[in-house]
Formats: C-alpha cells, sequence, structure tokens
C-alpha cells in the first residue's frame, strides 16, 4: 500500500459530508492534481460524538461508492495510542501512531549510547542537497536528541509492531506524530528522530513534527512567517535526504497537523515542495463542521435558528469546550458576541462572522474558535442536528466543496 505524493486529511464530525469533500478532490483532480482523501478521526472526537471507527470506514466507502472514485483513499485512525488502537484495527488503513506523551522521557542508556553510535557518521557538518549551509550536528546536538525522543520513537515502535502484526502485509500506512508537545523540533533534530524511526524498523510514510509557532484549530497561522518558511524548507530537505540515507519508503513526507485555514503559510510551503519535487499530507480536520454552521445560517429558518443555538450552548458551556482543547485555540472571551447579539443576527451576517475571510471585517476568529471546538453541543442534538442538516445538505455541502477546494486545495497545490 502506498500513499500518493499528495494526500488531504479531511474530518467528517458526523458523517454527512463525504460526497461533498470528494467532490473537492474530483475538482482538484480536474484542474490537473492528484491529491488523495483521508478520512479522518479520532479517539477524543469519536468519544464526543459517540460514534466507532466503523463508522468512519463506512461513511468513506459510501461516499467513494456513490461518486464512483477509482483512485486510492484512506480512513485513518488519528492520533491512535496503544490503549486506543484496538476498534481501529480493522476498518483503518492508515495510523497515525502519536507518542507525543513519551517526548522527553529517557530511553534506557544503552539504546541511548547505541544510536548515537549509529549516527556518529553524521557528526559534524551534513551536506544536505537544498541547505546553503550544511547542517550542523554536534555530539551534543544528538545526545540531547537521543535522550528527549528515543523512548517516542521507540512507543511508535512498539505501536507499529502491535498493528503490523494484526494487519495483512503491507496493508497499512505509518504516520509517526510528535506534534502535540509544547517545543518544536529543529531539523537537526527531525534528522535524529528519522535515524531512529529507521533504527526501530518503522516503515513510516509520513512523520508529523511539531513545527514553530501555532497551530490552532480552525484559524490562520501565528507566528514568524519567515522563520516557518526557512525551517519547512529545511524539514522538506532533511526528510528527503532521510529516505534515501536510512532506508525509509522513499515515498516518506512530512505531515502537518491542525492544517487547515493557514492560509499565510501555503505559498511558503508550496514553494518548499516545489523546490525538491516532495509531497505533503495536510490534515484539515475540524474545518468542515465549521462549514456545516455556514450552511446552516446561510439556509435560514430552522437551519439558522440552530446555528444560533449551537452558539449560545457553547458559549454558556465556555470552559468545558475549550478545556481539551487549551492547547491549540486562543480565544478571548471578551471578543465573542453575546448569546443576544447573535440571535439578532442575519443568516449572512451569522456566516459572515464564522468563515474565514480575513478580508472580511465581519469575520470573527474567537467565535470561530469558539464553535470550532463546539462540535459536542450538535453532537448532542444528535437526530434534531442531523435531520436539519439533511435538509439542507445543499447549500451545506457546497460549502464544504468550496471550502476545501478555494481555500486549502489551490493555494496549496495549484497556485502561482
Ligand atoms: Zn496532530
Amino acid at each position: 500500500m502506498k500513499l500518493p505524493k499528495y494526500s488531504l486529511g479531511m474530518g467528517d464530525r458526523f458523517a454527512q459530508e463525504g460526497v461533498f469533500q470528494l467532490e473537492a478532490i474530483r475538482r482538484a483532480a480536474e484542474a490537473g492534481v492528484h491529491v488523495a482523501p483521508v478520512w479522518n478521526k479520532s479517539h477524543r472526537e469519536h468519544v464526543i460524538t459517540g460514534t466507532q471507527p466503523a463508522d468512519v470506514r463506512a461513511e468513506a466507502d459510501a461516499a467513494v461508492r456513490a461518486r464512483v472514485y477509482r483512485e486510492p483513499y484512506f480512513v485513518d485512525a488519528d492520533h491512535v495510542r496503544l490503549d486506543t488502537v484496538e476498534a481501529f484495527l480493522a476498518p483503518s488503513d492508515f495510523f497515525t501512531l502519536d507518542v507525543a506523551d513519551f517526548i522527553g522521557a529517557e530511553a534506557p542508556e544503552e539504546d541511548r549510547r547505541r544510536l548515537v553510535e549509529r549516527c556518529e557518521r553524521w557528526a559534524g557538518r551534513v551536506p544536505i542537497p537544498g541547505f546553503e549551509e550544511p547542517l550542523e550536528v554536534t555530539r551534543e546536538t544528538m545526545e540531547a536528541a537521543a535522550s528527549k525522543y528515543l523512548r517516542a520513537v521507540q512507543e511508535a515502535g512498539r505501536l507499529y509492531r502491535y498493528i503490523r502484526d494484526r494487519k495483512p502485509e503491507n496493508g497499512f500506512i505509518t504516520e509517526v506524530s510528535l506534534d502535540e508537545t509544547g517545543e518544536p523540533q529543529t531539523p537537526a533534530e527531525l534528522l535524529l528522530i528519522l535515524a531512529a524511526v529507521a533504527e526501530e524498523g518503522i516503515a513510516a510514510d509520513t512523520i508529523a513534527p511539531r513545527f514553530p509557532g501555532r497551530f490552532n484549530k480552525g484559524v490562520d497561522y501565528v507566528g514568524d512567517v519567515a522563520r516557518f518558511a526557512r525551517e519547512f524548507e529545511q524539514d522538506v530537505a532533511v526528510v528527503t535526504y532521510a529516505a534515501g540515507e536510512f532506508g525509509l519508503p522513499e515515498s516518506l513526507k512530512l505531515s502537518v497537523h491542525s492544517g487547515s485555514d493557514k492560509f499565510s503559510i501555503y505559498g511558503p510551503m508550496r514553494r518548499a515542495l516545489r523546490k525538491f519535487e516532495a509531497g505533503i499530507h495536510l490534515k484539515t480536520a475540524g474545518t468542515t463542521w465549521l462549514e456545516e454552521l455556514i450552511g446552516l445560517a446561510e439556509a435560514g429558518g430552522d437551519g439558522l435558528a440552530l446555528a444560533k443555538e449551537v452558539y449560545r450552548k457553547a458559549r454558556d458551556r465556555f470552559d468545558e469546550m475549550c478545556a481539551p482543547y487549551a492547547a491549540v485555540i486562543d480565544v478571548d472571551p471578551g471578543a465573542l458576541p453575546s448569546a443576544q447579539k447573535v440571535d439578532c443576527m442575519s443568516g449572512p451576517e451569522y456566516a459572515a462572522s464564522l468563515r474565514h475571510d480575513p478580508t472580511n471585517p465581519a469575520y470573527n476568529p474567537h467565535f470561530r474558535q469558539l464553535l470550532h471546538v463546539g462540535f459536542k453541543v450538535a453532537a448532542e442534538m444528535g437526530e434534531r442536528y442531523l435531520d436539519v442538516l439533511r435538509r439542507h445538505s445543499d447549500v451545506v455541502g457546497r460549502d464544504v466543496t468550496e471550502n476545501l477546494y478555494e481555500r486549502h486545495i489551490r493555494p496549496l497545490f495549484l497556485e502561482d
């Protein structure tokens, strides 16, 4: 099983938008770029929405059948760990191994020493193709990286082998994810992490590092764009180099989590990918759920009333909604509109506050982020939410497709 060069991780909290997401992929192909769809949902999202991993498989298969889609597609067990992997084994063919909790835990001294010895030949200045200056890797960098990351890679190895022993030979895609941690990894650390991944025997197809800057849910990148651009390009070079050097799968590529809505960095990313002819996996999970609310607001009537109710309840339960996502959102309660104000909004006003159009003065990133994490409210409405959603699927579906294609696929893969 091989992951195509470009792939897009898509989330669909309520399993209603698969065909509309696939329509964005079809439009991309029509415009000349093949992007493989990957439907992902994490254990945490399953718990909140009351679904099972098998439901995501059912939705993906149904969407693909309905659209007579004949290219590869995948179902991703997102941020899976040993204690949550079981229910994902059968329905998933893409596993995002989340080992961020083990960053900083020390591997046995002997293992660390062995890794540093194996990497000794890269000590000094590594001439990585595409780097103006060789990458500086001292013995101290190696020892520090082994201390900080080896244990996490070993855990990824355990999880990888657990899955491999239970899936058909070559039957799944492997992603190693280190993104849910406070400190970004430098390109030199990434090189050593990949050396450890190869040593551990993990046939990694993608690696998701923590990049510099903030990747908040549903809003643009926050940070130094020039620094991100520089390090991202270096990371692409390191990954390309490591694949050949360490015998990792040739198609190894970077994965960018919380990758939706990062408009200010898609340009630099696109240029780096072109320069190295490299691939990318972009996870855009939560953005589709927000398009559902936008579509419902635009539909007016019961759709708008429901969108307002979701906001009112999410605002009332602010702490509860935000707590699980505290590390990946920045919501200023003072910048949120009052429930009364939202109740008086027209459909187009609600949609304009929520839709991610930075040029529109009505757009409110705080409103957007709170609703992003507020899907639990809609999940609790159950059939009542789904009924209204299905009634307005034409408006909602159009928004879902347009958002993925116009605001994500086009700027990242097609523009210039
Ligand atoms: Zn992640």
